[in-house]
């Protein structure tokens, strides 16, 4: 192959397939293809969205099964609440989150795009669903884009688009109850407008911007925006699982004749049906290789299944499966990479799941009041005075109690035991005394615990500093 052709060849990956050479957008009609992986797809599809909608209505302990309140910076996981002071598990839930996300890609490339992206599946189960409805299939589209505005595209555009204005104020709705608890948002639906202008005006605002991004931006969001699709290039190696053609097997193409012996006219097993091309949402052709516009979506692999079913040839001339499988035939397996991410990731989450499950309901922190030492109180007996923060991380309140763990040492609390409320957090005094016999050098341990319920929720240590300090 020369050089010129080589270029010609890959030219392809000089621009996206939606842009045309003077940067204007190629529209996508995509062609509607069903089949086994469209199936699969819908079921889980289908499912995440009922848990998506469902979700703020579920409690558990009394507290919804997901809460990101950011404004009163109250988070909640299944029923757990986490308070500013959990930041520590926040951020680790994060380095978790990316790297699931990094061991994820290696492994099975774009997986998540395809099966359980929000994008893909409002965009190919639900938006695109509808316009097949009312528009009809892709040349029914096309026509009627072209078409000048008349009575049938005035009534077919406004039933559409109000369609799509109502599902995207429900998100927008739906994403409001997340943030700000299915109760607050009731009370907002059922309260007087103009006491919500702030919620109203943001739940416009979202509802315009996924109306745009589901009617109009549609696959430019995972072909030009979506930060993990620019990602897919450093991510991806040869042993990554994607959407795959085998050109081993598919070269050269050529038109499908009746009878005719293909390998005696050296024809592989691509019929140049042009099908993966028709069905594709993003309007690339899968042949050409490993692409970051692809998302994995298996359109093509359901549109090529058909394709080879109906003329007799092997079916997965479209499939799941490596570069390296691809070339060599070999199957495909874990790398050495893959598997190290994998123990990386188990070894997070373990440390994750440790932290969230030993999680104390009650956080203190004792600290030495600023510039004291020690106090002679009688001939044997020092005080030290320390000032205990004290937070209740859970939704209800708790009476709490201090007592010394280690039996050398008694406690008192300025102002003697106290209540905390859901998420409160207060700051004592308390004094530390010890008997002159007990003191052990300058700086002797003394172990605080904090009881709620006459149950140790959390201990302390800190230094009781006696004479010789
Ligand atoms: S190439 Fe295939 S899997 Fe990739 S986006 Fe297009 S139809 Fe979907
Ligand atoms: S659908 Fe299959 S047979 Fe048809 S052009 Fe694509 S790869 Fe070739």
């Amino acid at each position: 192959m020369s050089q010129e052709e080589r270029f010609d060849k890959e030219s392809f990956r000089d621009s996206i397939s939606t842009v045309d050479e003077q940067g204007k957008r190629i529209w996508v009609y995509p062609k509607k293809q069903l089949g086994k992986y469209f199936n699969k797809r819908s079921v889980i599809a289908y499912s995440l969205l009922i848990l998506m909608f469902v979700g703020p209505f579920i409690k558990i302990n009394g507290e919804p099964m997901i809460l990101m309140n950011i404004v009163e910076r109250k988070f909640v996981l299944f029923g757990q609440i986490f308070w500013p002071a959990d930041i520590f598990i926040f951020a680790i839930g994060m380095i978790a989150f990316v790297v699931l996300v990094i061991v994820f890609t290696v492994v099975f490339g774009r997986l998540f795009c395809g099966w359980v992206c929000p994008q893909t599946i409002f965009m190919e189960m639900v938006f695109r669903r509808i316009e097949y409805w009312i528009d009809g299939d892709w040349k029914q589209q096309k026509k009627l884009d072209d078409s000048p505005w008349n009575a049938n595209k005035i009534k077919k555009r406004a039933l559409k688009w109000s369609i799509f204005w109502l599902i995207s104020f429900v998100i927008a709705n739906t994403l409001l109850a997340y943030i700000i608890g299915v109760d607050e948002l009731f009370k907002i639906i059922t309260d007087s407008p103009l006491n919500h202008l702030g919620s109203l005006s943001a739940l416009v605002i979202f509802t315009t911007i996924f109306f745009a991004v589901f009617a109009w931006f549609r696959e430019q969001v995972c072909t030009t925006v979506c930060p993990y699709g620019r990602l897919q290039g450093v991510l991806l190696d040869k042993n990554s699982v994607i959407v795959a053609y085998d050109y081993e097997r598919g070269e050269g193409r050529g038109k499908f004749r009746k009878n005719e012996d293909r390998t005696a006219v050296d024809k592989g097993d691509c019929i140049d049906c042009n099908q993966c091309v028709n069905v594709c949402p993003t309007g690339i052709d899968i042949r050409n290789g490993t692409q970051l516009e692809c998302i994995n979506c298996t359109l093509c692999m359901d549109a090529c299944n058909y394709m080879m079913e109906n003329v007799g040839l092997e079916k997965d001339l479209i499939r799941y499966d490596s570069e390296e499988g691809i070339k060599t035939k070999k199957p495909w397996k874990l790398t050495f990479r893959a598997k190290s991410y994998i123990v990386l990731m188990l070894a997070i989450v373990g440390f994750l799941g440790f932290l969230i499950f030993t999680r104390s309901p009650i956080e203190a922190t004792i600290l030495r009041v600023k510039g004291t030492s020690y106090q002679k109180i009688t001939e044997d007996q020092y005080a030290n005075i320390f000032v205990a923060t004290i937070m209740n991380k859970t939704n209800e309140s708790h009476t709490v109690h201090m007592d010394i763990l280690s039996d050398n040492a008694s406690i008192e609390i300025i102002g003697g035991d106290f209540s905390l409320k859901e998420g409160e957090q207060v700051k004592k005094e308390i004094i530390v005394k010890m008997d002159a016999d007990l003191i052990e050098g300058s700086k002797t341990k003394v172990e605080i615990g904090i009881l709620s319920d006459n149950k140790i929720v959390e201990k302390e240590t800190v230094d009781f500093f006696g004479p010789g300090f």
